[in-house]
């Protein structure tokens, strides 16, 4: 967003460059743009408008840290030791990264700075992988022969993160990557970008060597598309929107480079009768107001059974009511602003939506005011009911805290109605019935299913989507293989030329 200022403002503003081959590098147009803080309203720095130029750079760079640079012929355990010191300094720097993770996306200080925690344990969990990758000599057929299985780094891998959560992607990302032996360029969000630029110095800090981690910033189209198609870009991790998701998938087919996408949803938090109810209540508010609903798992269809639907959707009302909007760095605010000014805007079209489409507003409903949040863009908890799973509340993704509650008589109908949406990330299932529980896990189509709790989070549990919600796993061993290509290696140790060991192929 552009304002209008005096150029002693204007000087006024931090300013960041791009993180290319171990320094800060101005962009090659030297263009900037500005970055918001949500709270606010007003722009607080400047980052670096990058251009295919700066892509190029930043690929280079990465390229020949792959290829001739001491990361090559690093040793893994070496890797996991600069991996270890990259978690070391997070947390010592976690205040300062805390801080500018909310000044440009306007999450609750409190949540951000656990989520700093959290970062720093993802980079010592794949920093003890580094040196556990292995291969396999393999019983094969063929006499005289040895067959063995070589584990290689997949090549430069390109990281675009959504605005959310900036150092979180950036550590689901690259330190698995940087666990298999890759070296990345990462592009955050232009909306949030300042965090990853300041993270990329302390890498180097760490002993990362020059190169293995390059932060390059700007638009999606103007330096986004030319990173995805750069040709020495083996492989792209991408955590964003569906359409995004899309174009950088379509893109990447053309190269028959790798993907991994981390998509949106619209996740169903599934209440029955005989749930916990009071901890039903709290999970359905956090699910979906936690963050202001801006989280790609927020529970924002509340299937609620039939026979408690009035007295759980009355409990629930009183309490998202109660929700303290404010100043996301006061530790007593439960509810920051919508992050960006787009999705300001968006959140409030859906909610016309939602009135147009016949779905009863009974909380909230429009842009939030009062003392203490004048200034940000911020939007009410919001409640519809008398939704239907048809209506385009309930199956397009808003990315803000407004809840559907809909009504379902039994498991067969929940377990329909949950699987009836394109998505497929995250489902919660509140009940005393354990034997149900494990039901609508192997029933329902998303990647995460949640009994008797909602958002919890390990990085020690693959996560990612079905369907329109994306294509492979963040977090766990799995993640690893996201960035691992398998060669296959046999060698003759006969005397003599084996005999029949050709098949066609
Ligand atoms: P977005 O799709 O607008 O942008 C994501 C990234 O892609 C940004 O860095 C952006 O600059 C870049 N980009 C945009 N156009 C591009 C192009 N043509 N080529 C290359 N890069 C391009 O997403 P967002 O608004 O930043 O994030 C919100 C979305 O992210 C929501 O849909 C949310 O559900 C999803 N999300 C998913 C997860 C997950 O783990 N599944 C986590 C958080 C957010």
């Amino acid at each position: 967003m552009l304002f209008a200022r005096s150029a002693m403002e204007d000087e006024l503003l931090e300013t960041y460059s791009h993180w290319i081959n171990g320094a800060y590098h101005e962009p090659s147009g030297r263009e900037w743009m500005d970055t918001m803080d949500p709270y606010s309203g007003q722009a607080w720095a400047k980052i670096p408008l990058g251009v295919a130029a700066d892509a190029d750079l930043a690929v280079s760079a990465a390229k020949q840290a792959m290829t001739s640079g001491s990361w090559a012929s690093m040793s893994a355990t070496q890797r996991g030791k600069i991996m270890r010191r990259i978690g070391d300094l997070t947390l010592q720097h976690a205040d300062r990264l805390a801080e500018l993770e909310v000044r440009d996306n306007g999450k609750l200080l409190a949540e951000m700075r656990g989520a700093i925690n959290n970062v720093a344990e993802i980079w010592y969990y794949y920093a003890g992988l580094a040196d556990k990758i292995q291969g396999a000599v393999m019983p094969i057929e063929k006499s005289g022969m040895i067959g063995l299985t070589q584990r290689e780094p997949i090549g430069v891998v390109l990281a675009l993160t959504a605005w959310n959560a900036p150092l979180n992607f950036l550590a689901l990302k690259c330190a698995p990557a940087l666990a298999a032996g890759c070296a990345v360029v990462v592009k955050p969000s232009e909306f949030s970008s300042v965090s990853s630029l300041f993270f990329a110095s302390l890498t180097q800090e760490a002993g990362l060597p020059d190169g293995v981690l390059n932060v390059v910033t700007g638009l999606g189209q103007s330096i986004g598309a030319p990173l995805v198609e750069h040709p020495d870009v083996a492989m792209i991790t991408f955590t964003g929107s569906d359409t995004t998701g899309a174009k950088v998938y379509e893109a990447a087919a053309r190269h028959m480079k790798r993907v991994a996408l981390e998509l949106g949803g619209k996740s169903p938090n599934i209440v029955f009768a005989d749930a916990d109810l009071d901890l039903a209540v709290a999970g359905a508010v956090s699910g979906i107001f936690g963050g202001g609903g801006q989280m790609c798992t927020a529970g924002s269809r509340l299937l609620v059974q039939n026979s408690i639907l009035e007295s759980f959707t009355d409990r629930l009302v009183s309490s998202a009511r109660s929700i303290k909007l404010g100043d996301p760095m006061d530790p007593t605010t439960q509810m920051g602003p919508m992050s960006t000014t787009p999705q300001y805007h968006k959140v409030l079209e859906y909610i016309d939506i939602a009135h147009q489409d016949g779905a009863r507003c009974v909380l909230g409903g429009k842009p939030a005011s009062g003392p203490g949040i004048q200034g940000g863009q911020f939007v009410e908890p919001t409640i519809f009911v008398d939704v239907s799973n048809a209506m385009r509340i309930a199956r397009e993704e808003v990315f803000g805290p407004v809840l559907s509650v809909i009504g379902f008589e039994d498991e067969a109908q929940a377990i329909a109605i949950a699987n009836e949406t394109p998505y497929g990330l995250a489902a919660g299932v509140w009940t005393r019935d354990t034997g149900r529980v494990f039901r609508m896990a192997k029933a329902l189509e998303v990647g995460t299913v949640w009994g008797n709790t909602y958002r919890t989070y390990s990085y020690m549990m693959p996560f990612g989507g079905m369907k329109k919600s994306g294509i492979g796993r963040e977090m766990g061993i799995e993640a690893v293989e996201e960035f691992l290509e398998t060669k296959s290696v046999m060698i003759s140790i006969a005397d003599a030329t084996p005999q029949n060991n050709f098949i066609p192929r």
